[in-house]
């Protein structure tokens, strides 16, 4: 059964470019005959707010989709990122990194490639861990990729299927290169876990088949591919869509004031002109 999901988080108005997103993976699930799953990615309390969860249902029933009930919304399922962390924790996947993002950011610049280097790093010799410990300094959870690899023999099993293209027009059979994003945080200082954690795990306990979302997270399914095996996950079916371009030709987005759906149809505009703008007449 071909199961897909549109998952926002409740950080803001849908603009366009999540109506396409949501109507491509909508009309997926409905052209297989599938099911569709709408999911609330909300771990980071202090972004999200209940009035954009609510409008996210508004706007989407607006366009004319429907989904399952009841809605898979992150923030109720603290405790299943908590088991997947404290797995890969007990096997010396992970590691605790004490530093802040200016931290993070000179270690990259003074890397030998400089910019182009994603953060690896690595255990803080224990006397030095419990010092900071008992001192009360917050701490994320990194993967280790060096440990990573070791545990799997290496990463040259790590493939996946891209139904759709990446932005270099990937296609095909993809083999993953989680070393693209280093050593990943999968659980963050402040909320416990991270988005990466968070989605493998909801993916799989959630039977999706297909993962339909934008080419902005393309690179994103190098590192879950590393996730799922670390965990013995199932791995989906990836398709990832081109970013919708605005008039400007530049990608709609949150932090640039895309018009959101509201605002249109607010403006009068109906729910059929946005399909057929968007492609979905
Ligand atoms: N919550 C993510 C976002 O809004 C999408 C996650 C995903 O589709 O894997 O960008």
């Amino acid at each position: 059964m071909f199961v897909t999901r549109f998952a926002p988080s409740p950080t803001g108005y849908l603009h366009r470019g999540h109506g396409f997103s949501a109507l491509t993976a909508f009309e997926a699930a409905k052209d297989a005959g599938g099911r569709f799953l709408l999911r609330i990615e909300d771990i980071d309390r202090t972004r999200c707010r209940p009035e954009y969860e609510a409008a996210i249902h508004e706007d989407l029933a607006w366009l004319g989709l429907t989904w399952e009930t009841p809605v898979r919304r992150q923030s109720d399922h603290m405790e299943d990122y908590a088991r997947a962390l404290r797995e890969l924790a007990e096997r010396s996947l992970l590691y605790r990194c004490f530093r802040t993002r200016r931290e993070i950011a000179e270690a990259i610049e003074s890397a030998p490639h400089g910019a182009m280097e994603a953060f690896r790093g690595r255990a803080l010799p224990p006397a030095e861990e419990e010092r900071r410990l008992a001192a009360g300094e917050p701490y994320a959870w990194r993967l280790s990729l060096e440990h990573a690899e070791r545990a799997l023999g290496g990463f040259e099993a790590l493939t996946f299927q891209e139904e759709g293209r990446g932005p270099a027009g990937e296609h095909g059979l993809i083999a993953a290169r989680p070393q693209l994003g280093g050593d990943v945080v999968l659980a963050r200082k402040d909320v416990g876990v991270a988005y990466h954690l968070a989605v493998v795990v909801d993916d799989a306990g959630q039977g999706v088949t297909h993962v339909i979302r934008g080419q902005d997270l393309f690179e994103a399914a190098h590192v879950q591919r590393l996730l799922q095996a670390l965990l013995g996950l199932p791995t989906p079916i990836y398709r990832h869509h081109q970013l919708l371009a605005g008039p400007d030709g530049k990608r709609f987005a949150k932090r640039d004031r895309a018009e959101t759906l509201r605002e249109l149809r607010e403006r009068g505009m109906t729910a059929a002109q946005i399909r057929r703008e968007l492609g979905f007449g």
